[in-house]
């Protein structure tokens, strides 16, 4: 909190300055605390009263006043048009011929707020002759672009960091733990950042509010990019809290449910997890989860980590490398649309691949080192003996959703593994602990 309320006060001072007025409203103070506490998000009911703040002041446009969508992702002429609502922009001040971006004419509506924010060096096109009209923001571009406006007015020495930072682009990375350490963005309560999914209106705004909680003008003057700091650079060090303490030195085991979501049977297995208090990863298949909507909400609601099992659960391997990307890209786009969620993993289904689909599949390959075959009739003893009796450090364990054995086993392998001293984690958690996972490359295990 004390960080919290040095980014308050420099950000009012700025707002004096900028010959904007002081009017803290002290009952909206108290929700934006409350709404800290928890690990990403506020109250609806304080989120609401956010939103509507900046749609008063400006800052938020809807259709009908009314809904002010708060889940819709910002595109890149929303975020400059939101931007340059606060930023203090002195025309006569810039020597400028008008903006070479072609998706952005004079007779754009987007023109006056682009010119804000490419012109104070806050948002640069997507390519030097193209802003990129109509594209989704990222939660690392949010940080990026919102770390420019305020970089004045935060502790350049308060750097935090979350579990899946090592995702993040190379420009972004700095950004994102600068606003971490100030206390700006959160995260989602399992310890990620998740850089690449749309950042929606209310994350980019509650990011606004932390930073400025009474809406105002703000003169930007941009970060020295020295004071950046850089997650890739080994000189100086990064200084990088290791989110992962609790994990090193244990014997870590990965448990994967393959095939659903399920209607039935994927509850089932999500109820005995939730009873013993372990996460796990599922593989899913995209055709399925358009079936199961709700279910897919529940893995990553309840923690678990959503992986990409393609759409159709059809063989990769005969298929041209369109189809493959096909198969991959849309799984992608349609779990992280139904949960918000991205997929950071594939397993090909069948665990078929080869290097040409291997290289066009685009993330890590997550194969398993433990396979009962509990599709194949086996009763759930079976599938117990055989996972216990073979797990070691590191391994990954394959079971299947739909398979009544396997959820009936479940909880026992997980008492018995924790017996034996093993922790269980989910596939991104093993691969972080592990040295990382790269892209186009199988993988079996992580010793
Ligand atoms: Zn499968």
């Amino acid at each position: 909190m004390q960080i919290k309320k040095t980014v308050i006060a420099s950000i009012l001072f700025a707002v004096i300055c900028a010959g904007g007025f002081l009017a803290a409203d002290t009952a909206y103070a108290d929700a934006a605390s409350a709404a800290d506490s928890t690990a990403y998000d506020s109250t609806p009911d304080a989120n609401s009263m956010m939103m509507r703040k900046w749609a008063d002041y400006g800052t938020l446009l809807s259709d009908d006043n009314s809904d002010l969508n708060p889940n819709a992702p910002v595109l890149r002429e929303e975020a400059a048009r939101m931007l340059s609502t606060i930023i203090l922009f002195r025309s006569e001040r810039y020597n400028y011929s008008p903006l070479a971006f072609s998706d952005v004419g004079e007779d754009s509506p987007y023109y006056e707020h682009v010119k804000v924010v490419a012109l104070t060096g806050v948002m640069n096109g997507i390519r030097s002759d193209v802003f990129g009209v109509g594209q989704v923001m990222t939660r690392e571009d949010a940080a990026v672009v919102l770390y420019r406006v305020f970089a004045a007015y935060l502790d350049a020495k308060s750097v935090g960091s979350f579990n899946d930072l090592w995702q993040s682009s190379s420009w972004a990375g700095g950004s994102i733990m600068l606003l971490a350490g100030n206390g700006i963005v959160h995260g989602y309560s399992d310890g990620r950042f998740r850089p690449h999914n749309a950042v929606t209106r209310l994350e980019f705004v509650l990011m606004l509010d932390r930073l400025m909680p009474t809406p105002g003008k703000v003169r930007v003057v941009l970060p020295d990019p020295k004071n950046i700091p850089d997650f890739d650079r080994t000189d100086p060090k990064p200084v990088v809290v290791d989110p992962y303490a609790h994990l090193r030195d244990k014997k870590l085991i990965a448990l994967t449910f393959d095939d659903g979501p399920f209607r039935e049977q994927t509850p089932r297995v999500l109820d005995e997890l939730s009873a013993k208090g372990v996460k796990a990863t599922f593989f899913m298949t995209g055709n399925r989860a358009q079936a199961w909507p709700d279910t897919v909400r529940r893995v990553v609601n309840e923690g678990h980590q959503l992986a990409n099992h393609s759409y159709s659960h059809k063989s990769l391997t005969g298929m041209s490398a369109e189809s493959v990307k096909w198969e991959i890209n849309h799984t992608n786009d349609l779990l992280e649309e139904i949960s918000g969620v991205r997929p950071t993993v594939l397993r090909p289904p069948f665990g078929s691949i080869n290097a040409r689909t291997a290289e066009t599949a685009g993330m890590p390959i997550i194969m398993w080192s433990i396979d009962p075959q509990d599709w194949d009739g086996k009763t759930s003893d079976y599938i117990v003996s055989f996972v216990t009796s073979r797990a070691r450090d590191g391994d990954i364990i394959l079971l299947h959703d739909p398979v009544s054995a396997s959820i009936r086993a479940t909880p026992v392998i997980i008492d018995m593994l924790h017996r034996e001293g093993f922790t269980f984690v989910t596939v991104d958690e093993l691969i972080a602990v592990r040295g990382g996972a790269e892209n186009g490359t199988v993988y079996y295990r992580f010793r």
